[in-house]
């Protein structure tokens, strides 16, 4: 008897919600909207952070460039704190890779705003079930590159370079040239293991050639924002390029030996510098090396 009341009630309590689903609706909001963080990197160049990978946001006199905008949902995030330090306008998207944690939330920014990326990016998002809406053709690239590219002029040069395969085939280094500052993308998200996305092109074969390339190809800069993580300096790119270096020669040589990928993921001796990095991708990372060699 108790039972079949609570029973009712339930019922009772869900016919009602049904009928004033609108009233309800005004009662409980959804849950609160995406927020995001913001750190100030240098004067004129901020650091956007939650919802996905980093977001840069440079000011110019012009309007308010911005590198990589989140997972979905996180336009108003990000324009949100945008307006904490600008009414400009957006300008551009440059995209650093195809990944949805950085490209999410293009389609947020009207069409006007141009999208950057380099070329491979177009080809990957048109894959990713996300875009096959014909009404996102906006959230796609207006203009890529594949060597090298610069966005605006003068005083706010953006210099953005691909070296080759690393995350994906479609990585690109944004340059902020009077800033000295670079956005590494997730070819350089955190100090561990990085993910080898081998179904877009990535490679951990040459993964320390990328970087190496990066190295000595980009000049003047002191700054890194990674894709992920926090703010970091020129020195922590080049120790990163010197662990994919030293992760891969052990990877190499633990193939030639004959060893198993969880084995050799197991027995990795890296040199102790590196002893703070997340090896969380350790095993994926040997395996994927095993695939690629021959
Ligand atoms: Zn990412
Ligand atoms: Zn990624």
């Amino acid at each position: 008897m108790k039972r079949s009341r609570v029973l009712m009630a339930v019922v009772a309590a869900g016919v009602a919600m049904m009928a004033g689903r609108g009233l309800l609706a005004q009662a409980q909001p959804p849950a609160g909207p995406n927020v995001a963080g913001i750190e100030k990197v240098k004067d004129g160049l901020y650091m956007i952070t939650g919802g996905g990978g980093n977001t840069a946001a440079y000011l110019t006199p012009d309007g308010v460039v911005l590198v990589d905008t989140k997972l979905a949902n996180w336009g108003q995030a990000i324009l949100d704190k945008v307006r904490t330090v600008s009414d400009k306008p957006i300008t551009h998207i440059i995209n650093t890779h195809t990944h949805g944690d950085h490209v999410g939330s293009n389609e947020f920014f009207p069409a006007s705003v141009e999208v950057v990326a380099h070329a491979n990016v177009s080809t990957s998002m048109a894959r990713m079930p996300a875009f096959a809406d014909p009404a996102k053709k906006h959230a796609f690239p207006d203009k890529t590159y594949t060597d090298r590219m610069t966005v605006l002029s003068g005083n706010d040069a953006i210099d953005l370079y691909h070296f080759g395969p690393a995350h994906t085939n479609g990585d690109t280094f944004v340059v902020f040239r009077r800033l000295r500052v670079m956005h590494g993308g997730d070819a350089f998200s955190a100090k561990g293991t990085p993910l080898l996305d081998r179904n877009n092109g990535g490679s951990g074969v040459t993964y320390p050639e990328t970087i190496a390339k990066a190295i000595a190809g980009v000049k003047g800069v002191d700054t890194v924002i990674p894709g992920h993580s926090t703010v970091m300096t020129w020195q922590d790119f080049v120790d990163f390029g010197e662990f994919t270096r030293a992760f891969l020669t052990a990877a190499q040589a633990a193939k030639k030996a004959g060893r198993t990928a969880d084995d050799a993921a197991a027995a990795l001796n890296l040199p102790a510098k590196f002893k703070d990095y997340t090896m969380t991708r350790a095993k994926d990372n040997v395996a994927a090396i095993y695939a690629e060699l021959p």
